[in-house]
């Protein structure tokens, strides 16, 4: 009578593990497992009155449930959890899961003292690529700057859309040039890229700003360092927009020393 609830106790606690294949073995085993227990002891305890074909079958039948009810709950919850952490619109990373990572990151890079950076992006006179092409346009084009983006960065970065048009990146293990180098790049890219547009003959062109700052140089905290990359993506615009700054390019903007900001 202890034995089989701790069968039900078990098979809860695969849940845990976010996936139901883990569920699905755990279950079948331990039906098998109790299976053979209640044949062996139908078999053997003959003279125990208490022992009843029924109920142990009814039993097993109850952990086979059991087992499809955790498949169910889980292949559920795995997909809740991706619809929460991803942008409908782009398929990149949405900003709540980006914050949550960049904390982890944070710690993970002071624990074992590698480099950490992080970019924000902005797209460069959106409102009027809107109003020129539309916004179904629009959205078109956030979906390529995506794209660019995903297939751009390396497995172990984050890339996120941070919100409306705006997107940042986490670089993991790499120095600020580093990042300031490969975004650079990137926007020489995304400068290039065509982007089809229903209400223009001519494919659409954009451009890309974007600020960049690192661990541990410009803070320990994610809103210190988010809040110098956004300062270095203002300085970029307000020196002419599509490009990309660094610690050292934030130094005047609009002739007035930017340093206090
Ligand atoms: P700047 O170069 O200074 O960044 O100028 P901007 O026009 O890009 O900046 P602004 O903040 O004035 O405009 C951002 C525009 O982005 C306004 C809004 O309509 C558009 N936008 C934000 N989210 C979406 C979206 O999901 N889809 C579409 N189509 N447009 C969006
Ligand atoms: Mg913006
Ligand atoms: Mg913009």
């Amino acid at each position: 009578p202890v034995v089989f609830p701790v069968y039900l106790v078990a098979l809860t606690a695969t849940c845990l593990r976010y996936d139901p294949r883990v569920c699905v073995v755990t279950g079948l085993l331990a039906a098998a497992q109790y299976g053979a227990v209640v044949v062996y002891a139908g078999t053997h305890w003959t003279a125990d009155a208490s022992f009843s074909w029924g109920d142990q079958i009814s039993r097993i039948v109850l952990l086979l449930a059991a087992t499809l009810l955790a498949a169910v709950i889980v292949s559920r919850s795995v997909r809740l959890r991706r619809l929460s952490s991803y942008d409908a619109l782009t398929q990149l990373h949405n900003r709540a899961y980006f914050e949550e990572r960049l904390v982890e990151e944070l710690l993970r890079a002071s624990r074992y003292g590698r480099a950490l950076s992080v970019a924000i992006l902005d797209v460069d006179g959106f409102k009027q690529f809107n109003d020129t092409y539309g916004h179904p346009a629009g959205d078109a084009a956030l979906r390529t700057l995506a794209a660019a983006l995903r297939g751009s960065a390396r497995r172990s970065d984050i890339v996120a859309r941070y919100g409306g048009e705006e997107f940042v990146i986490i670089f993991t293990e790499t120095r600020v040039h580093e990042a300031v180098a490969k975004l650079d790049a990137l926007r020489e890219e995304i400068g290039k890229l065509s982007i089809e547009t229903p209400r223009a003959s001519w494919p659409g062109r954009l451009t890309v700003s974007a600020g960049v700052a690192s661990w541990p140089d410009d803070g320990a905290w994610p809103d210190e360092l988010l809040y110098a990359a956004d300062d270095r993506l203002l300085a970029a615009k307000r020196a002419g927009r599509n490009r990309v700054f660094g610690p050292r390019d934030r130094g005047l903007v609009d002739g007035v020393p930017n340093a206090g900001r």
